[in-house]
């Protein structure tokens, strides 16, 4: 079978999605578009030739390693993997990219879901926290161009990224952080003023912000498709629309059941499930909570995207409920945030879009919404990524918690994973130290205890509207 490379279209082609309905994520697209009584495909997958589709496990198998999830953590330690030699498969229950990992903002951001140096500083040596950052920043944006170059993808790389302050007295946390960074031995941001900042990004609500040449964007199922694309060059092999239900480690090696197969792994099991890692993992695990957040892609604007984003650069901004956004193809904008504990449907979420981006750019009238999707990810208690590693004879790795952060360090953690289990480095060993704590009903409860969260930061803003405490 030959697998081509992910191909960007010049705009985007209206058509039904590959992946099929799981779990509550959703993808509406202007009806004037495409009427369809299937999923329709989200602006990522719209703006890419139509891919491969991967056939289901229909026997028992056996292999080294097998890999669960093909998202962008999934794909990349199957291909890290593959590459030095192990016989790898990769089970994905959807598509490879119908998860967080085809339905992002696709802004490249350092750090480790919502630690940044400063928190690193905090819990760690100085040689630990500089290792650890350097890991999720420099390292892991320079493995996606690496892999960009070796397999010679397309992928929609831009470097360059903002943060953009809505209060004054985020310059104050913004400066720290970027102070922190510098400590650790990593200069590759500036803190730029409001004038300087309107260069950027024609606002009139922002502050200054800033300023990171690490950062950037990417097309993120272009990257999860070019993986695989990878991956296959190396002779792995994907099972799609085949769901693992159970992992089971006996003496000679870690069984995964699937309705249609077993697949006896002889060296090892990754768990690249992200939210859906509690479903799999036999020892005690509540440390993460869902949630889910919405992206969309507007219509061709009536104005050039020149006029509101000048250089091209990426945005996030400094409040809780983040706004980011970003140019994409045929003067498109595409804009994303909120986090709620049960799933909004597409109306309240085009509804809240909206206003967002009105409010933000006042300046541009007749702004018609594309395409809007939502998408689940996962928080943990301290804010960081939960990476695990444990098994008795074999070891079994799962990487949870990333607060809709991660599309470059899941890359990088596949990397470490791989290395982890053929002895070559220990980078995955930092990860693990980072402690985390159940949280007592947490799932059951992610409804209510999100809102409350929500509103605790809330009031907070109200009384103290300088502190920062972005997501
Ligand atoms: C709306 C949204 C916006 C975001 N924006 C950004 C951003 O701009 N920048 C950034 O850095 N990060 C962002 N993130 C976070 C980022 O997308 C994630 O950190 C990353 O994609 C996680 O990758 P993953 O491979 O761990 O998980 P996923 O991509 O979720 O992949 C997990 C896969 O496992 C499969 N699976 C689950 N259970 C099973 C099973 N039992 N058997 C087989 N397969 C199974 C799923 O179908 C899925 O394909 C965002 C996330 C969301 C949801």
């Amino acid at each position: 079978m030959k697998i081509s490379k992910p191909k960007q279209l010049h705009d985007v082609e209206f058509k039904p999605s590959i992946n099929t309905q799981t779990g509550q994520d959703w993808t509406w697209v202007n009806p004037d578009k495409l009427s369809t009584e299937n999923l329709p495909a989200n602006y990522y997958e719209s703006a890419l030739d139509t891919w491969h589709q991967f056939p289901s496990l229909t026997t028992d198998i056996e292999c080294d390693v097998v890999v669960v999830g093909g998202g962008l953590l999934g794909s990349s330690t199957a291909l890290h993997l593959a590459q030095q030699g192990l016989d790898v498969v990769v089970v994905e229950k959807n598509r490879i990219g119908a998860g967080a990992s085809g339905r992002n903002g696709g802004q490249l951001t350092p750090g480790l879901a919502r630690w940044e140096a400063e928190e690193m500083v905090e819990h760690f040596s100085f040689e630990e926290a500089k290792r650890l950052w350097h890991f999720t920043s420099t390292e892991a944006m320079q493995l996606i161009d690496d892999l960009t170059d070796q397999y010679q993808l397309d992928l929609g790389r831009k470097r360059g990224h903002i943060t953009a302050a809505v209060h004054e007295g985020h310059l104050v946390a913004l400066t720290k952080g970027s102070d922190a960074r510098k400590y650790l031995g990593e200069d590759h941001t500036q803190i730029i003023g409001q004038h300087e900042l309107y260069d950027y990004v024609k606002s009139p609500h922002y502050f200054g912000g800033l300023f990171d040449t690490l950062g950037g964007q990417i097309q993120p199922l272009a990257l999860n498709r070019g993986l695989i694309y990878a991956f296959y060059q190396h002779a792995g092999r994907v099972f799609e629309q085949t769901e693992v239900t159970k992992i089971e480690e006996k003496n000679d090696g870690i069984y995964v059941s699937t309705q249609t197969g077993v697949i006896k792994a002889k060296k090892s099991v990754v768990l690249g499930v992200h939210h859906a890692s509690f479903q799999l993992l036999q020892e005690d695990n509540q440390t993460t909570i869902p949630f889910y957040t919405y992206v969309c892609t507007t219509a061709p604007l009536s104005v050039d995207l020149k006029e509101i984003l000048p250089q091209d650069t990426p945005v996030y901004d400094t409040q809780f409920q983040i706004d980011y956004y970003r140019g994409v193809s045929q003067n498109r904008l595409l804009f994303g945030g909120q986090g709620t504990g049960s799933c909004w449907d597409h109306q309240q979420t085009a509804d809240y879009l909206l206003h967002r981006i009105h409010h933000v750019f006042p300046q541009v009238n007749d702004v018609a919404l594309d395409f809007v999707w939502s998408g689940t990810t996962d928080l943990t208690v301290n804010g960081a990524t939960d990476s695990r590693k444990f098994g008795k004879k074999y070891p079994i790795y799962a990487v949870q918690g990333w607060s809709g952060h991660g599309v470059a360090q899941t890359v990088r953690i596949g990397k470490a994973i791989a290395e982890d289990l053929t002895g070559k480095s220990k980078d995955f060993e930092i990860l693990t130290k980072i402690q985390h704590h159940n949280i007592p009903f947490g799932r059951a409860l992610a409804p209510l205890v999100i809102p409350l969260a929500k509103s605790a930061y809330g009031v907070g803003a109200l009384v103290n509207p300088g502190k920062m405490v972005s997501f």
